[in-house]
């Protein structure tokens, strides 16, 4: 069975084919800056060289027609017809109350999603206008929604509540949803496999560090509480985004600066905060980070400090939340590549017993324990496939169609 899956952006869009009989990655590529005239796509065939290519890509749905006309070309392409894919599995950032799992995508759910739009106005229009188009160019296809928010939803009503009138969740959804939830959702199972324990018997922190972050505890196999919220604004400092703070800051910032509230939470609290705000505007990449910090610089050093600090305090809330942990599961860019960032954590977490083997923690982008034998707490770096997530879902539910 051939699964195609989606992943648009405002103004991108990201696809891998999977062969699932070997759960294989045939093929894997994107467009970006579609909507620009300077659009171009991206495309390689595993065990093939990447192809990188101008297209004409005004909207997403011209977009996909590149990316099909792609798969099935006699050159570069890895099947003989598009009817070899037996379905399209869709990322979609929110799903709401809705949806705890992954859905067959008809026309109830599209409506659904149209209903969730208000709560995500960011994410979830560029994710509609992918299935959309998707459904035209294949309208016999099955399609699945994953949403980020679904692994989330298990989390009771104590944690994801705010302080406010009860009257604002009811009748205006305003909750703690969480996202990043498909990886967290893997690296929890993968982590149960590396501790050959199952799921159901370990208190698990993941921790989805890259440009966004975000940190779950795990409990017994089902997510009881994140860091991300309402929006993916909330928890952790980020590459650009600032992460929990007083709310009273936005309404000061909105006098200081004589913008709106909007623009402060769009233009200011998520695109020029977090690390790359505190190091002074220098980088919101950690690579650059690391690098300036150990060449003396002081504000990118801060940065560091301010973000593994962050980290630090929600693993230890975590735990005391899950009254029990297992392990700790480092995963996404800087999760699973930065020896230094998981070191600079680890070292604070000593009154959990977290004890650190400095040689397997030098490893990049490998899945492996990476604490001592001694170690009370397995610590673990896990690479996130969240397409394979979302491959294995929409086969499962395909299969079950046909059953
Ligand atoms: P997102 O999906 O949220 O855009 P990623 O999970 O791809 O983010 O992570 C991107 C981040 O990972 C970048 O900020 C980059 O700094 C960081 N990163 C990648 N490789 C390394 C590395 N070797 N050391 C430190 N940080 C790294």
């Amino acid at each position: 069975m051939k699964i195609l899956v989606i992943n648009c952006g405002s103004s991108s869009l990201k696809y891998q084919l999977f062969d699932m009989d070997q759960e294989k990655c045939l093929a894997r590529g994107g467009v970006e800056r579609v909507g620009s005239p300077d659009a171009f796509m991206t495309h390689r065939s595993t065990g093939n060289d990447k192809v990188k290519r101008d297209v004409d890509a005004p909207d997403h749905e011209r977009g996909l027609k590149y990316v099909f006309d792609a798969l099935v070309d006699p050159n570069i392409g890895v099947i003989n017809s598009l009817s070899d894919i037996s379905a399209i599995g869709h990322r979609v950032v929110h799903g709401g109350e809705r949806f705890a799992g992954s859905v067959l995508i008809d026309e109830e759910v599209m409506r659904a999603l149209h209903e969730c739009q208000d709560l995500a106005p960011l994410h979830n229009p560029p994710n509609i206008m992918g299935i959309e188009a998707c459904r035209r160019l294949m309208p016999d296809l099955p399609m699945v929604g994953v949403f980020d928010t679904a692994f989330h939803q298990t989390m009771p009503k104590e944690a994801y509540l705010y302080g406010l009138p009860y009257d604002m969740y009811v009748n205006h959804g305003v909750r703690r949803y969480g996202f990043h939830g498909t990886s967290h959702r893997y690296v929890s199972r993968r982590a149960a496999m590396l501790m050959k324990r199952p799921p159901e018997e370990i208190c698990l922190v993941t921790c989805h560090l890259g440009n966004g972050s975000s940190i779950a505890a795990v409990k017994r196999g089902k997510s009881v509480d994140t860091s991300m919220g309402f929006t993916p604004l909330e928890g952790l400092v980020m590459g650009t985004r600032s992460g929990d703070l007083d709310p009273a800051i936005v309404s000061f910032l909105c006098e200081e600066l004589d913008k709106s509230a909007s623009e402060v939470v769009l233009g200011y609290l998520n695109k020029n905060s977090g690390v790359l705000g505190l190091s002074g505007g220098l980088s919101n990449d950690f690579r650059d980070l690391e690098r300036a910090a150990e060449e003396g610089h002081q504000l990118a050093r801060l940065a560091l400090d301010v973000f593994a600090y962050r980290v630090v305090k929600y693993i230890g809330a975590y735990a005391a939340a899950m009254g029990a942990l297992d392990g700790i599961v480092f995963t996404a860019g800087v999760g699973e590549n930065s020896s230094t960032m998981r070191k600079r954590i680890c070292e604070r977490l000593q009154i959990f017993g977290v004890g650190l083997d400095n040689e397997k923690n030098s490893v990049r982008g490998l899945e492996q324990i990476i604490s001592t034998p001694e170690s009370r707490v397995t610590v673990m770096a896990i690479p996130t496939n969240e397409e394979i997530m979302i491959a294995r879902d929409t086969a499962e539910i395909v299969s079950s169609m046909g059953a």
